[in-house]
């Protein structure tokens, strides 16, 4: 495995993740080259060692925002992995999160709404999952299911659809608000990319359990989906909750990029150790003592 220096992620990054995957104004789904890696000089190689790396930063730093949320702090990061099946959430997940203290974490996954949830209002089971101070949230799926499978299968009026941007902006302005910082991930594997990965479940029994007859289904809506996409990018791509569209044909690369969002979100809050609430001094001349 190749070998890094300490700042090997600023000479790999020619552009730092946060910017160069940041959508835009401009940003178009349907032009996007699944075959690139943004911003990333490097190879397989040097991606895996870096996020083995960059794992221990992110680590260290979640540390810290566990360790302020235990004494009072309210903020907390928010990940919404939103992608179609076969992009590589769950792996996002496993080999992103799964590098941090799980005790830090609140995780939550929306599928189908329960019979329960669709007699709320469609934020309902997502307020009931926001993360506690001082920790991670990630959401695997999100209310922006809300607005993608919802339009692509007609499952409600596109006008009740139409008005859920706004809403879904206010939302998360208060969100932001309140201490959140939000980190919107959009990941889009090749068509091509995606049958191999579904031909892999379908050929691997350690791997039929992940396979859904509905996900070739949905297949046939994948135009409908980056259209879908589209909009939800061009409406709810805010300053305070900005999308990041990942190509994710790669893993290696769309977990190192995740990885750098989240460090950067950490950074950004200029995180302490916690000031002790006792005496320093006196309490290691009482251990002494005791
Ligand atoms: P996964 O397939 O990601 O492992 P599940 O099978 O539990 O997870 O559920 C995912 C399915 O739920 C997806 O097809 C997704 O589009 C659907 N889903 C999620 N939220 C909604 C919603 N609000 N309305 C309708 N379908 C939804």
């Amino acid at each position: 495995m190749a070998k890094h220096s300490k700042n090997a992620h600023e000479s790999l990054w020619s552009t730092p993740a946060p910017e160069v995957l940041r959508a835009t104004d401009t940003t178009r789904i349907d032009d996007i080259d699944y075959s690139l890696t943004p911003g990333f000089e490097g190879k397989k190689v040097d991606g895996q060692a870096l996020l083995a790396e960059r794992g221990a930063v992110l680590s260290a730093l979640q540390e810290k925002l566990y360790a302020n949320g235990r004494t009072g702090d309210l903020r907390s990061i928010l990940l919404v992995l939103q992608g179609m099946d076969t992009a590589g959430k769950g792996g996002m997940v496993r080999h992103v999160i799964g590098m941090v203290d799980p005790q830090g974490v609140d995780l939550a996954s929306f599928g189908v709404p329960t019979k329960q949830e669709r007699e709320h209002h469609y934020l309902w089971r997502i307020r009931k999952e926001l993360p506690r101070g001082g920790r991670i949230g990630v959401f695997d799926r999100s209310h922006y299911e809300d607005v993608l499978v919802v339009a692509v299968h007609d499952l409600v009026p596109r006008q009740v659809w139409e008005a859920r941007f706004d809403e879904i902006n206010a939302f998360e302005k208060e969100l932001t608000d309140e201490g959140t910082h939000i980190v919107k991930v959009a990941l889009f594997v090749s068509p091509e990319e995606q049958r191999r990965r579904l031909q892999e479940r379908l050929d691997r029994p350690d791997k039929h359990w992940k396979y859904n007859p509905g996900d070739v289904t949905e297949r046939g809506f994948l135009p409908q989906y980056r259209t879908a996409y589209q909009r939800v990018v061009d409406r709810t791509n805010t300053d305070y909750a900005p999308w990041h569209v990942i190509q994710a044909d790669r893993k290696w690369y769309s977990r190192l990029a995740v990885t750098e969002l989240l460090i950067d979100a950490l950074q950004k809050l200029e995180l302490d150790w916690p000031k002790a609430d006792f005496d320093v001094e006196h309490e290691k001349k009482r251990l002494a003592e005791s």
